[in-house]
């Protein structure tokens, strides 16, 4: 039942179905980061973000969007995305499948925001069924992978502490596209023998010196290279997919399902983050349409809360690898979540997303 109905002549007739009502609340948070942030492209030392409740039934669902600058969107796009929802329009939390059809219906971006509602309504309705969503989606929570740690672009003395900081992790994810891309990964070799993997962010240019890379990273542990090259060099990345030994995961090529067929042709794997794909129920159905296309799944995330870890911790038994590190770099977490224990991620029995509010 609607909370308002109208009758066709004269004065509306008002229903109030207060248990038909879902109510948002929403506020910016910025994330402070930990250590400054390097990238191929930029620096920085915090990160936008909008926090999300949404209430039903006396029941609260938490949500999260995350905006790293190269996405595009804003604490002011967010909010006025979220502004424009009517979720009145719907009858329960549960009505996940329209809702997204709705929003998608409102604009064709916004897609962090979109992720924001999304995990407050997994959390809220995992909460109403008084399961956790790994549960309700029947995945086995044995299965979840280990979570590399990131160690980002920096100098000598940092790397180091980053690395030693990394200690209780069994991957390590290096961040790459400089000219000192060997000494990093020589810094770490020289104090760890775990598995690494690299995330390029689009850094390298020359497909033969990119080659010449994932040969040399290969004989040193390197479990796979991430976004090697820029999002429109889809046939350089195919031709180095052709001869590379290490598998190519595909990140900014990749946003939302309808682009994982494109993706299959130049890489070997997607790496699936909530705030790109609109959310959980988006998530899933990209990690279920990857593993039928014979495709690697590794989930990501941006720097984020536990909030939205943790949502996507419940994803994590279909994945293959992880990088679910986002919470661990900011020094202002709003939740408490998912656990990495002895580095792989351990999910609760905990209904919906599996967080609790800490108080901050
Ligand atoms: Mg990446």
């Amino acid at each position: 039942m609607m909370p308002v109905s109208f009758s066709a002549w004269g004065e509306p007739t008002r229903y109030v179905n207060r248990a038909g009502r879902m109510t948002m609340r929403f506020f910016s948070y910025e994330l402070q980061l930990r250590h400054a942030f390097n990238l191929a492209k930029y620096q920085r030392t915090t990160t936008p973000d909008v926090q999300v409740e949404i209430e039903y039934e006396g029941v609260v669902g938490y949500g999260e969007a995350s905006m790293p600058p190269y996405l595009g969107e804003t604490v002011d796009s967010v909010v006025a995305f979220l502004s424009r929802l009517d979720l009145s329009r719907f009858s329960s939390p549960f009505a996940m499948e329209e809702i997204h059809e709705y929003m998608d219906s409102l604009s064709s971006g916004d897609r962090a925001a979109k992720a924001a509602v999304d995990i407050a309504l997994h959390d809220l309705s995992g909460k109403l069924m008084g399961q956790p969503w790994h549960k309700i989606w029947g995945l086995d929570r044995e299965k979840c992978p280990c979570t590399s740690f990131t160690i980002g672009i920096d100098t000598e003395e940092v790397v180091r502490q980053k690395v030693d900081e990394a200690s209780p992790y069994r991957v390590l994810k290096v961040k790459m596209g400089l000219d000192n891309d060997k000494e990093t990964v020589e810094i770490i070799r020289s104090m760890t023998d775990v598995p690494i993997c690299v995330d390029v962010n689009q850094g390298w240019t020359d497909r033969n010196q990119a080659l010449e890379m994932c040969h040399w990273l290969a004989r040193r542990n390197c479990l796979f290279v991430e976004q090697p090259m820029a999002v429109d060099r889809h046939d350089d990345t195919a031709w180095l997919r052709e001869r590379s030994p290490l598998p190519l995961i595909a990140d900014e090529a990749l946003q939302r399902i309808g682009d994982v067929r494109h993706i299959a042709e130049a890489y070997d794997g997607i790496n699936i983050k909530l705030m790109k794909s609109t959310g959980m129920h988006e998530a899933y159905k990209m990690a279920v349409l990857a593993r039928a296309l014979d495709l690697k799944v590794m989930l990501g995330c941006m720097t984020e809360t536990s909030c939205a870890v943790s949502a996507a911790a419940q994803l994590s038994p279909l994945a293959d690898y992880a990088d679910l590190d986002g919470n661990l770099l900011i020094s202002n977490d709003r939740f408490s979540g998912m656990k990495i224990v002895d580095g792989k991620i351990t999910l609760s029995d905990m209904p919906g997303i599996g967080v609790t509010p800490l108080s901050v």
